[in-house]
């Protein structure tokens, strides 16, 4: 039985550690759209790290270019396929890390799908967001036994760097928030709504009422999510039953406004607005992550109300994951290579190697175990 235990727990502390401070970058490719020609694609080729794009219809090297990432979804990934590997990271938040998972890409190219699933949610085709809180819940109850977790959860929208709740309305809008810095737990948006929820069923209805709000505060739900960063920030924290420990970790679910670049001759009035603010925020993201892959001792994160929220998410002992999503369609091929491009940025980063990791209380906890099991084993034998 020991040994069971023992080598169970030193398997999580090996995931954990394995997972420790590295930016990783999942590409995904939406399948074409029923309807539509399908005859064209601008992916040539794909395997599981690497996809290669036809820049033009000339044959010969000129006319590709391959981008290698941690891994490559096809077409026809399932959404389970999508989720599988994400698993170990929803563990860390249990053990107290900062877990942020991002959707990146131009509108139309699958974000939605991803994080939260077709209009249409069968238990099939369910997306991230879903998912991550559901195992969340499995493994909270698994360990019921010797960690007591409470979780809750907020959700937020950046639109024009102005911060919302998308759990609260007042007179008819979202009600707007400030970011505060420095605080304790994580919680760096303090006055927005904290709701606790112990099902997924709960969550699933606060995302519900997150997307009516949003529905509600906008003229064109369409157009204003797809100008908008939204945010599902699930706040954890368990105690050990024991020993009294208190762990404190905290996921965010975030479906980043779209990255295509809005032609600037053409943009006016609230689009040109919009547009300039997706920038600033989308190249504020790139230049945090830039920064920390160089080591720098100044990161900005004071340049976007995005990068400010996630502070405590990235970098450090943090880990992030970035689903990258492109489109097929050749017509979308000059925002397909940049968002390609923007990734391959992001996944060159490897975070966190050159600080002495300060290690979460949930990963000493393991560790002490680990050490008592030994003890107790090396008595029996
Ligand atoms: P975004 O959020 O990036 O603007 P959506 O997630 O809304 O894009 O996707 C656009 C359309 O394509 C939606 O109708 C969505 O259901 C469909 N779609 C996206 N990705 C997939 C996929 N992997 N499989 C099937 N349909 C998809
Ligand atoms: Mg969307």
């Amino acid at each position: 039985k020991y040994h069971k235990v023992l080598e169970e727990n030193c398997k999580l502390y090996n995931q954990v550690q394995d997972l420790k401070g590295n930016i990783r970058v999942y590409c995904r490719i939406r399948p074409f759209m029923p309807g539509k020609p399908n005859h064209l694609s601008t992916v040539e080729d794909l395997d599981e790290r690497t996809i290669t794009i036809l820049t033009s219809s000339k044959y010969g090297k000129e006319g590709r270019k391959s981008f290698t990432f941690n891994k490559v979804f096809g077409p026809s990934a399932s959404q389970e396929e999508v989720f599988s590997d994400t698993q170990p990271l929803i563990r860390s938040v249990l053990d107290g890390y900062n877990v942020c998972i991002f959707a990146y890409g131009q509108t139309g190219s699958g974000k939605t799908h991803t994080m939260t699933g077709p209009s249409e949610l069968t238990k099939e085709s369910v997306g991230v967001n879903f998912r991550a809180l559901s195992d969340l819940f499995l493994i909270s109850d698994q360990r019921k036994d010797s960690i007591a977790y409470d979780v809750s959860v907020q959700m937020i929208e950046i639109y024009n760097e102005q911060v919302r709740d998308l759990l609260v309305m007042d007179g008819g809008l979202n009600r707007r928030l400030e970011i505060r810095n420095n605080t304790q737990n994580g919680v760096n948006v303090p006055d927005a709504n904290l709701v606790p929820v112990t099902s997924t069923s709960d969550v699933i209805n606060l995302m519900n009422l997150g997307q009516k709000n949003r529905a509600v505060g906008s003229t064109a739900m369409n157009v204003r999510s797809s100008r908008s960063h939204s945010c599902l920030t699930v706040h954890v924290q368990g105690r050990y039953v024991t020993s009294g420990t208190v762990v404190r970790g905290c996921m965010h679910l975030v479906d980043l406004a779209g990255s295509e670049r809005v032609d600037k001759s053409e943009a006016v009035g609230d689009r040109l607005k919009e547009a300039q603010h997706i920038n600033k925020s989308l190249s504020a993201l790139g230049d945090v992550i830039s920064s920390l892959a160089q080591k720098q001792s100044h990161v900005p994160y004071r340049n976007s109300k995005l990068t400010q929220l996630l502070q405590d998410s990235l970098g450090g002992q943090a880990k992030t994951l970035m689903f990258v999503h492109i489109s097929p369609e050749p017509d979308t091929l000059g925002e397909t290579i940049s968002t390609l491009k923007f990734a391959e940025r992001v996944s060159t980063v490897e975070l966190g190697s050159a600080r002495v990791n300060k290690e979460s209380a949930g990963v000493k906890e393991l560790k002490q175990q680990i050490a008592s099991l030994k003890v107790a084993l090396a008595r029996k034998e």
